[in-house]
């Protein structure tokens, strides 16, 4: 069956797993949820009536997150979703499209935005990033002039690096008609200080997206939320199918959020092997390993396919093949795991460069 002429080209997305002994490819938290948390987790699924159609606002969520992160935040200022994706998909629908705003995004960066962009009609003005993978605050600037969504995505996938919220904070107060999202996807890696959060009250067009799947280990459940102005939250609800965020995440969400200080000690572990890989990595000869605030490291090592091939065939570890990326040529992007995956991908890079 033929497809619509816009659509013809797409293929489905294709994450590229392959079975293996050490998966750190997909930036997820390979601790996984706490035991005695994840019980709680199925407990709380356990109760709920599964005939049922779920709340679609998610709304006792909305309250838990709203509270909990604080801000003078309340549920007015909360969307949930079906993963953080679902979310960019439904803002370029709500505010981009053929008769919205065009989309200005900052490459390399995460390539769902693109992808996006494309599905909604969406047009997209690529600007490019500096040699150290900053954003180019100028071209953005300049590139905002007749408004639009920009995505600042702070840590950025796959770079690692984030953006300064005071910048941030400026431009909002220079473009009062464009929406400035920061994809918040990584923040609990970073400094507290580092999140534009702070701003979602102060200023009505900045917008935060998380996640449950990354620093909360909840990536199989597919849940995510954004923080803003409720006219933003408004536009999202209109556009949005009404029953994506089921029982099931609604529930384990929720729990996650009243059990969010047990994810830490998992967080700060991954901080601290981060920064302590990052230092193994660049002592490796040829290896280029950037600075990260995320839980992935972005490495760049001559030969790095074939690198990635070995990784996989040889030694049975996935990682992020990035070298056809313009912009990220020799790159790839290991997440960052437990100490001994840690110690394994390190030892596996180090024997292959060598050979
Ligand atoms: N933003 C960024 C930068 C990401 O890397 C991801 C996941 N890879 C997401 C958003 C979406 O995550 P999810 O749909 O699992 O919430």
């Amino acid at each position: 069956m033929p497809m619509r002429q816009s659509f013809r080209d797409f293929a489905p997305y294709d994450p590229g797993f392959t079975p293996v002994d050490v998966l750190l490819s997909a930036n997820e938290n390979t601790y996984g949820v706490p035991a005695p948390v994840q019980q709680l987790m199925v407990q709380a699924v356990a109760n709920q009536a599964f005939n049922r159609y779920p709340d679609p606002m998610s709304n006792a969520l909305r309250d838990a997150i709203a509270s909990w992160q604080g801000h003078g935040l309340t549920r007015g200022n909360v969307c949930v979703s079906n993963g953080g994706d679902e979310l960019l998909f439904n803002l370029l629908l709500a505010f981009g499209g053929p008769d919205g705003m065009p989309l200005i995004n900052c490459i390399p960066t995460f390539s769902v935005y693109k992808l996006y962009a494309q599905l909604t009609g969406t047009p997209c003005v690529d600007v490019p990033r500096t040699a150290d993978f900053d954003v180019d605050t100028q071209a953005v600037e300049a590139a905002m002039g007749n408004g639009g969504i920009v995505v600042l995505t702070s840590p950025n996938n796959p770079t690692g690096n984030l953006v300064d919220p005071v910048w941030v904070q400026r431009l909002a107060h220079a473009n009062p008609t464009s929406l400035i999202l920061v994809d918040e996807a990584y923040i609990e890696f970073a400094s507290p200080q580092a999140s534009c959060t702070s701003l979602v009250t102060a200023c009505r067009n900045v917008a935060c997206l998380r996640t449950f799947s990354k620093a909360f280990c909840l990536a199989g459940v597919r849940c995510g939320y954004l923080l803003a102005d409720p006219a933003v939250i408004d536009g999202l609800s209109a556009v949005r199918q009404p029953y994506s965020v089921d029982v099931a995440a609604q529930a384990i969400a929720q729990v996650a959020v009243e059990h969010a200080e047990a994810f830490q000690p998992a967080i700060r572990a991954i901080m601290a092997s981060r920064d302590e890989a990052i230092a193994r990595i660049g002592a490796i000869p040829g290896c280029v390993a950037y600075p990260s605030d995320a839980n992935f490291i972005l490495v760049r090592v001559p030969h790095a396919h074939q690198v990635w091939c070995q990784l996989r065939d040889c030694c049975s570890i996935l990682v992020r093949d990035f070298s056809s990326t313009p912009g990220l040529e020799d790159c790839l992007r290991i997440t960052v795991g437990t100490p001994e995956e840690n110690d394994r991908v390190i030892a596996a890079l180090a024997q292959i460069v060598k050979e």
